[in-house]
């Protein structure tokens, strides 16, 4: 070993040791994007051994994590809903076992996802007493699926479309109905012949089958890791309350049940009940794969 060489080596060594110890110092933090818009979602990808589960604060949620064991990595969705208002949030990312934490910031952007105009029979649309009395119970018993506890992550991969044909309606669009503000589209409409099979986006728990005013027959689907899917309008629903569905599973027909112009599925998802895009959830979890 030439006298230069040996120098250096040893530079190394002394260089590299320090950091060994320190470690934590060293933890990397991925996001897919430093900005996402409302009603959306971002990957965030945390390099971390098995036995050290860092813990992820988004608006005071904790952010459920599944690990990797290809890309030694620890991952979740950031989501922020579809009425979350424009600014900046704190993430804080922990390691408790090394005492790593650090503080990111990400951006909410504001996102005009348009109009659509429809014409619905008026007694869809201007409730009586008891039609009203009817979507506030049923809304009561939806409000209760998004607080409830998150359970540990039934996915590892990707997730899958439910029906593999257009979109026909998108998410997030403002509703003028019989030429009145209405709520917006918080799913996306795929079109569907009366019949066709309704799949799983992935393994989960039925959490809620249901005939609802508005929604039809109603299916909510618990993929653990507090990502929940719900299918509307169905024509028939194959599986009961706390059933156990595998990813791709048929779970349910296209319908054209509830308030609709015609059969067609009607898919939403929430992350952290966070109404967000699902397409988003279907493009980004491809990178769980593998
Ligand atoms: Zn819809």
């Amino acid at each position: 070993m030439s006298r230069t060489y040996a120098v250096f080596f040893l530079a190394v060594c002394f260089l590299l040791m320090p950091l060994k110890s320190e470690s934590s110092a060293e933890t990397e933090v991925f996001f897919s994007s430093v900005s996402l818009v409302r009603g959306d979602l971002i990957l965030i990808t945390i390099k971390a051994d098995i036995l050290e589960k860092p813990q992820i604060i988004w608006r005071k949620k904790e952010i459920p994590l599944i690990y990797s064991q290809a890309n030694a990595s620890w991952r979740g969705f950031i989501a922020a809903d579809l009425k979350q208002k424009p600014g900046v949030y704190k993430v804080v990312v922990q390691l408790p076992s090394s005492g790593f934490e650090k503080e990111f910031y990400i951006r909410v952007n504001d996102r005009d996802y348009g109009v659509r105009k429809l014409n619905l029979d008026p007694k869809k649309v201007e409730l009586d007493a008891e039609a009203l009395n009817r979507v506030k119970n049923e809304a009561a018993i939806v409000n209760k699926l998004w607080t409830a506890d998150c359970q540990l992550p039934l996915w590892d991969d990707r997730f899958l479309m439910p029906v593999d044909k257009k979109i026909v309606g998108t998410f997030g669009r403002r509703s003028i109905i019989n030429k009145r503000k209405r709520a917006p589209h918080t799913g996306v409409d795929i079109s569907g012949k009366l019949g066709d099979p309704v799949k799983a986006i992935h393994n989960g728990t039925v959490m809620l089958v249901a005939d609802h005013f508005f929604t039809g027959n109603s299916l909510y689907l618990d993929h653990g890791g507090c990502i929940i899917s719900m299918y509307f309008h169905l024509d028939k629903i194959l599986v009961k309350d706390g059933d156990q569905i595998e990813k791709g599973q048929i779970i349910g027909l296209v319908g054209a049940t509830g308030r609709v112009t015609g059969p067609h599925l009607h898919w939403g998802v929430r992350i952290n009940g966070a109404r967000v895009n699902p397409l988003t959830l279907i493009e980004l979890s491809r990178e769980l794969d593998g």
